[in-house]
């Protein structure tokens, strides 16, 4: 490294310390940016990413192979990001203890994938009748649900960040008709978190399978439905192929936030600007798949309609209704037995319902009088 860039990095530090005082310009997950006195250039760090995807997933799997490149263009070729899908490393839904025990040093999936180590750790994935994708992003990033996330994860030397949303999901694929809350009684039916939960109150059972398996669970009838993502992602893993019908809306999962992981301890050793690097990476992931998400499920929303014998149907209201009465139930449930859980569902839902006070002259406004 030239002398010259040296110097310029050492006055830019001191540049963003001053600022850093004035108090202008430090956002509030940014805790250490400024404490660096120098890049040194000459250590690189070579870590991998395993995700709970297929590997070149479409939007998630891609979205890890962007925010490895990112990484990489953010640090001048510091940090290398090596990214394999689940199972090349370790099965995808063993990730959480491979990331918490260092073996790996960084996951990508869904944090409900974990209730069975930490059941809140569901409310930050996706509530049933809960926060939207847009409302989910608010909490998490500017209303104080990350401080909650991180405070559950560190005993598992654990730090979470956002990092991607499906938007607002479908229903799922079913071979029969549901007219009624009975015809959920006896369905084997992948669906994973509190949605599943649910799923068993209505007397059906809950399975929870990874993506890439879930298919062939459905073509040889080891399960009866499955839910999934949206058109564009569902399309690519072929259920319109063996499943007649395609309900919404996705009740279950309103805005479901994918999340990364990094081993707390590690990084928490790396300078503070490859800290940084990592969130901002993250950051971007966030709003990359989420748009990516928006702008390829219309157009396969349509290839479904055309291609397929699908018959894409709302649910009926009344099944709705019996599901959220239903979800209320099991989150009583959950809040009663767990403290964690008790914690965050109380400022999940602070916050649910004061931005539904705004939500509800805004965006709802906006859908039912202006959408053209
Ligand atoms: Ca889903």
């Amino acid at each position: 490294m030239s002398i010259d860039r040296r110097n310029f990095i050492k006055k830019s530090a001191a540049t963003a310390i001053t600022a850093g005082l004035a108090g202008s310009c430090a956002l509030p997950e940014e805790k250490s940016a400024v404490e660096t006195p120098y890049i040194n250039f000459n250590n690189t760090y070579e870590w991998k990413i395993t995700t709970t995807w297929p590997p070149n997933f479409p939007v998630t799997g891609e979205g890890c192979n962007y925010f490895a490149q990112w990484i990489e263009e953010m640090s001048g070729g510091r940090m290398k990001i090596r990214v394999y899908g689940g199972g090349e490393l370790v099965p995808p839904l063993e990730s959480f203890e491979a990331v918490s025990n260092g073996a790996i040093e960084m996951g990508h999936g869904a944090a409900y994938y974990w209730a069975g180590k930490a059941p809140a750790s569901q409310f930050f994935a996706a509530v049933p009748f809960g926060m939207n994708y847009q409302q989910m992003n608010a909490w998490i990033v500017a209303g104080g649900g990350r401080q909650l996330w991180e405070e559950l994860y560190d005993r598992f030397d654990l730090m979470p960040m956002i990092c991607g949303n499906t938007g607002v999901q479908m229903g799922g694929w079913y071979n029969k008709e549901i007219n009624s809350i009975d015809d959920l009684k006896g369905l084997k039916m992948r669906m994973p978190g509190l949605g599943g939960k649910v799923l068993a109150r209505a007397g059906g059972t809950a399975l929870l399978v990874a993506g890439g398996e879930i298919y062939t669970n459905l073509e040889r009838g080891v399960i009866d439905a499955t839910e999934w993502i949206g058109p564009y992602h569902d399309y690519k893993m072929g259920f319109h192929r063996v499943a007649k019908y395609y309900y919404y809306p996705g009740w279950h999962e309103p805005g479901p936030v994918l999340e990364l992981i990094v081993n707390k301890s590690k990084f928490l050793k790396l300078p503070s600007d490859l800290q940084t690097i990592i969130r901002t990476a993250a950051l971007r992931s966030n709003v990359w798949m989420g748009a990516e998400f928006d702008a390829q499920n219309f157009i396969y929303l349509d290839k479904i309609m055309e291609e397929g014998n699908v018959d894409i149907r709302p649910f009926p209201i009344e099944v709705l209704e019996k599901l959220r009465q239903y979800t209320d139930e099991v989150i009583q449930e959950l809040v009663e037995q767990d403290a964690d859980s008790k914690k965050v569902y109380q400022a999940y839902n602070a916050f649910r319902n004061g931005l539904n006070r705004w939500s509800a002259i805004s965006e709802k406004e906006f859908y039912q009088k202006l959408m053209g």
